[in-house]
């Protein structure tokens, strides 16, 4: 092998950035478990692990009620389709959980994707053009951005959860023919829920659009876990809804726009992330139609997740942790320094709880962290062997007293 070539530099290169990102300790493994995802979970090094960082959030991921659901599926409407929807590819299965979300959301009309990366990929550019203004929170999830980024609409930013701002926002966009404003319901990164009441009312001053991601919310947030929307109770003032059956609602994968007819049926004609990618397999939408009736018919797991949550929550901070405040099940246990996040996530995984952490570039720089996520699965026993693992993880790291 030559080693001075361009194509021979190319792979040296690559190979130095990846050093250096493991030298500053910014380098992110994997942890590979084998076991199915739970509140417990059984790593390929045989340890049992209490699961504290998975988007599990109704514990239904590794349910055997949903695993059945999803074999149930696979029975009756086969493996895959081996199509996109409008050449052979929409079963009953695909309408039937269309219509179910678009019912639990209270909204008219779903479209289903991939991956909610790919409904937030595909929903600006077949609405938005030149003469409109997308006007987006600073913090917003990267397949917003990446949207965005796809749309010739004039793009304006508002800092992160700013009402003031925003509004500043409104009127330098108020020239344009639309306007929308577009948020993450709940920011996965703090557990802030959006003020979607104060965002509501200034879109009516300001004749705009509202759009949120429903991806750390909908099955959990609000008193029937409809979501943010219910939560801040302006259920039928949100125009466009995204959102995973990968994370709360199941945790397979696939993705959701959920919104009037005619901006469904638009997004179904133009949407390229649709038009262009493979329908969602049958096991995933069978899977995902009996967690919505099961969570229309009883919020036990929305409580019970709630309930640990604030448990969790009351019991961290008087260790002496810096938390984020909030209600949200994503709780940020503040950190600050990336290296040490790394250590004590490393720590943690002997004592054994898996957590994991989070900085630059995912966080913003000096805001390290190791993010909590509370589910309705966790066992109050197991979330008191957690907090007596951070008690010592965080006195030998010299973090608390
Ligand atoms: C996880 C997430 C996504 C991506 O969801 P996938 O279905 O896994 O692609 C999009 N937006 C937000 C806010 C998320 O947290």
């Amino acid at each position: 092998m030559s080693t001075n070539t361009k194509r021979s530099t190319f792979f040296t290169e690559l190979a130095g950035k990846l050093d250096g990102l493991r030298e500053q300790g910014l380098y992110k493994p994997e942890r590979v478990i084998s076991s199915r995802q739970g509140s417990l979970v059984q790593c390929d090094d045989g340890r049992q692990l209490i699961n504290l960082c998975a988007n599990n959030y109704l514990g239904l991921s590794g349910d055997e009620e949903t695993v059945q659901a999803s074999i149930q599926a696979t029975e009756q409407y086969g493996y895959g389709l081996s199509s996109v929807r409008f050449i052979c590819g929409t079963q009953t299965v695909h309408k039937q959980l269309e219509r179910a979300i678009a019912d639990f959301l209270g909204m008219e009309d779903t479209i289903l994707y991939a991956a909610a990366f790919d409904a937030n990929g595909g929903v600006f550019e077949p609405l938005f053009d030149e003469n409109d203004a997308i006007i987006s929170d600073a913090l917003n999830h990267a397949s917003i951005i990446d949207g965005i980024r796809l749309c010739k609409a004039a793009r304006f930013r508002y800092t992160h959860n700013d009402m003031a701002d925003l509004e500043k926002q409104l009127q330098a966009a108020a020239d344009k023919r639309h306007r929308i404003i577009v948020t993450d319901g709940a920011f996965s990164m703090d557990g802030t829920i959006a003020q979607l009441d104060k965002i509501c009312d200034l879109a009516d001053k300001y004749d705009a659009l509202v759009m949120i991601d429903e991806c750390h919310a909908s099955g959990f947030l609000g008193k029937t876990g409809r979501g943010t929307h219910e939560h801040h109770n302006v259920m039928g003032r949100i125009d466009i809804i995204t959102g995973t059956l990968g994370k709360a609602l199941g945790g397979a994968m696939g993705g959701f726009t959920a919104a009037r007819k005619e901006v469904i049926d638009t997004l179904r004609q133009k949407s390229r992330p649709y038009l262009f990618s493979n329908t969602l397999a049958p096991s995933i939408a069978g899977a995902s139609l009996a967690v919505l009736e099961r969570l229309s018919k009883s919020t036990e797991l929305r409580d019970r997740l709630h309930e640990n949550t604030a448990f969790f929550r009351k019991e961290i901070a008087e260790l002496g942790f810096t938390i984020k405040p909030g209600t949200h099940p994503v709780v940020p246990v503040m950190l600050f320094d990336a290296p040490v996040a790394q250590k004590f996530a490393a720590r943690m995984y002997e004592l054994g709880v898996l957590v994991t952490g989070f900085f630059y570039p995912v966080v913003p720089m000096g805001q390290a962290r190791v993010r909590v996520q509370l589910s309705a699965a966790h066992t109050k026993e197991q979330l008191q062997t957690a907090l007596a693992a951070f008690a010592q993880a965080g006195r030998e790291l010299g973090l608390i007293k």
